[in-house]
């Protein structure tokens, strides 16, 4: 069996990988065996030696990492290069802070009594193609700091990718073993969570792959993060600053070419200004260049697979015919789908209900704030969401009863490293970054001492 990477913009095949035997599997899972005995081992700073290397190594080669994740999966240049760079800084921020987030914490109690933090051993991240390499760095970096080994599978039309940062890892001097990219099929995954190596199993993907890989986790008792889809409101109230809103409101629905989970998706606009914002809206996304995302200029590349713009293309019908408006867009080729926007979604709507990942924007009409939350609210995925109002106050306390890991008042959602990240409802459970993220895979030991 052979995973084929197919350049999403030229359709050409730029890379073959074999998948690994079931023999050949088992030889990595007992080199991560091997590798976590010696690693947990290891001092904070011998750790964190590496991963400053591992950081530098990655700005070093930022273009040529920048052009393969382009290549592979289809996002414009500049923003791979971002991805990368973004990456190193997660790797700095470990470095620098994984040690002051898992010191002993000390009880007020008559006798002695402490919290350690232990490594586990490995922790398995089957990650998405759409940020190839941030989705592994955002994990990896604190699983590897706090002395855990990891096994990395990687969607199957990311491989390139996959195998490019498992080299830089050995190039900044991890030993072998501590990071593993494995190319496996999905069949083969139960195998992995089973093994006595593996005691964490971290997906980010789709509702449907995580309800699969969180059963199999407790089918073998295994500790499980899921960062998975959503469907982000955008909400736009009558004191908005309509200009900045509909700016943001572009790039969050539009980066990546719309494939991010926490892109915003759901455009949810008080009555009285839903016309202005729809127009200053519509006007962003049609300055938008779409084409060869090597090409300087351009902000939109395709789409990273056929299907997935097959599948884009299936809900905008259904939405249309269930009563949509269209405004901007609608058009696609092969797997350049043109950054489109559509009016008048109700809550019944394909487009409001299901997560369309792709440049696909919609409006939803509220009576008021209060509305405007009611309907945020009212839907299967809690991942992120933003409010933008001039009343910040106000928008704080509406941001209290959004039902979502991560608002946003008057700013574009993002991910930092700082700040822990995650989701709620069937966005999936736990949290990655910030110091909470680090403690996910760890066995917090309580210790008593009389
Ligand atoms: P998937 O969820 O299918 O892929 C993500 C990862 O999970 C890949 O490594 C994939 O492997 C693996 N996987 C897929 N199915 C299973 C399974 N049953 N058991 C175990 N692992 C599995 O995403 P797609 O690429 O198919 O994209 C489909 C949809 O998923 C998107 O339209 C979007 O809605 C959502 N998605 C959400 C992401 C997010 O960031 N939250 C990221 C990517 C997708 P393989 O590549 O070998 O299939």
């Amino acid at each position: 069996m052979i995973f084929k990477s197919i350049n999403p913009f030229s359709q050409l095949t730029i890379g073959e990988y074999e998948v690994l035997t079931n023999a050949q599997l088992n030889q990595k899972l007992q080199l991560s065996e091997q590798a976590f005995k010696n690693w947990k081992q290891t001092t904070f700073k011998q750790r964190a030696d590496m991963m400053l290397r591992l950081a530098s190594i990655l700005r070093e080669k930022k273009l040529e990492l920048g052009l393969l994740i382009t290549n592979e999966m289809g996002k414009v240049l500049s923003e791979s290069i971002s991805e990368v760079e973004k990456s190193a800084g997660n790797c700095d921020f470990y470095a620098q802070n994984a040690e002051q987030f898992l010191k002993d914490e000390y009880y007020n109690t008559p006798f002695k009594s402490m919290s350690v933090y232990d490594p586990m051993g490995a922790v398995f991240a089957i990650m998405p193609w759409n940020y190839p390499f941030w989705q592994v760095l955002r994990y990896a970096a604190p699983a590897i700091m706090a002395g855990n080994v990891t096994l990395l599978k990687h969607a199957s039309n990311v491989i390139g990718c996959a195998k490019a940062i498992e080299n830089v890892f050995l190039e900044a001097g991890f030993p072998e073993g501590v990071f593993q990219q494995i190319t496996i099929e999905i069949p083969q995954i139960e195998s992995v969570i089973a093994s006595n190596i593996v005691q964490g199993v971290t997906l980010t993907g789709s509702e449907m792959a995580g309800s699969s890989v969180a059963s199999l986790a407790g089918k073998h008792i295994k500790k499980s993060v899921m960062e998975l889809g959503g469907s982000d409101a955008f909400i736009v109230l009558n004191d908005a600053n309509l200009e900045n809103a509909a700016t943001i409101a572009a790039q969050s629905r539009m980066l990546n070419a719309g494939q991010a989970c926490i892109c915003a998706k759901r455009f949810i606009v008080t009555e009285k200004v839903a016309d202005e914002f729809t127009a200053l809206f519509s006007q962003k996304i049609k300055s938008l260049h779409q084409g060869n995302p090597l090409q300087e200029g351009i902000n939109m590349g395709p789409l990273a697979r056929l299907d997935l713009a097959e599948k884009l293309a299936i809900q905008l019908e259904k939405s249309l015919l269930q009563g949509a408006k269209l405004i901007v867009g609608g058009e696609r080729d092969d797997c350049n789908f043109k950054p489109t926007l559509i009016d008048f979604v109700d809550t019944n709507n394909i487009a409001f209900q299901e997560e369309t990942f792709g440049p696909l924007a919609t409006i939803t009409r509220a009576k008021d704030a209060h509305d405007a939350v009611n309907i945020a609210n009212n839907h299967r995925y809690g991942l992120g969401a933003a409010i933008w109002s001039d009343d910040r106050k106000n928008a704080y306390l509406l941001a209290r009863k959004i039902e979502a890991g991560n608002v946003f008042v008057n700013s574009l959602v993002r991910s930092d490293s700082r700040i822990p990240f995650g989701g709620v409802k069937k966005s999936g459970y736990g949290r990655e970054l910030g110091a909470i993220g680090i403690k996910e895979f760890m066995n917090v030991k309580s210790l008593i001492i009389e």
